[in-house]
């Protein structure tokens, strides 16, 4: 990786995007954006935060932007450039699948503490519920406004669970013939789309953009 990055040329360490530019570390450092922002180059750097100077990263960009100022005239990516690059995706989803795993630690622990106080609380909540619920039944309110708030009480419908339904099939009191349904054939629909490209009545035919995916080397 030390012999790549020395080989590279300054213009390989700026990607530029319409938002901005991504310039990369020195000494393999992590890559810095710098936005482009109504008010000019930002950069998300300590030094540009704490400083009214512009930062190494600002100062490379701009010395980018005079050096190639037209888009058309960016140098072109090399096959080497582009598999740098690949290996850079790399790096960012090894950092991404770390940060996961920690902050998945971390919430494993809260929502234990959070299982065992609520545990807590919610046994002290059974005494008064038992308490009120009682009170209700003994005078016999289904609803109460108090001071604090409202008591409700409200019967429920029993359910009914059926356990083999094969043995309630046979008694034909409760059975009922379901028609048979019309449905789409979706199948048959996207095949005759994709034939034809024909919006039939009822249809709205829309296209999607091409995805763009990669796949890393190696056991990372
Ligand atoms: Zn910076």
């Amino acid at each position: 990786m030390e012999a790549i990055t020395t080989a590279m040329d300054t213009t390989l360490d700026i990607i530029e995007s319409e938002t901005g530019f991504l310039v990369g570390g020195e000494y393999g450092g992590n890559a810095v954006e710098v936005a482009r922002t109504d008010s000019g180059l930002q950069c998300q750097c300590f030094i540009a935060q704490v400083s009214h100077d512009d930062c190494e990263h600002i100062r490379a960009v701009r010395e980018y932007i005079a050096s190639v100022p037209l888009s058309l005239e960016r140098p072109m990516l090399s096959q080497a450039d582009a598999d740098y690059y690949l290996s850079k995706l790399g790096e960012l989803d090894t950092t991404i699948a770390a940060n996961m795993e920690s902050a998945e630690e971390q919430v494993k622990r809260i929502k234990l503490w959070l299982e065992v106080e609520t545990g807590k609380i919610q046994q002290k909540k059974n005494y008064y519920l038992l308490a009120l619920d009682n009170w209700m039944h003994m005078n016999e309110f289904s609803t109460k406004q108090l001071v604090a708030g409202t008591l409700k009480v409200r019967s429920q419908q029993p359910e009914i669970k059926i356990n083999d339904e094969a043995k309630v099939l046979m008694d034909e009191r409760f059975v009922r013939i379901v028609p048979e349904k019309r449905a789409l054939d979706k199948t048959a629909l996207r095949k005759y789309c994709m034939d034809t490209g024909e919006e039939i009545p009822g249809i709205e035919i829309i296209l999607k953009p091409h995805k763009f995916c990669y796949k890393l080397n190696g056991g990372v």
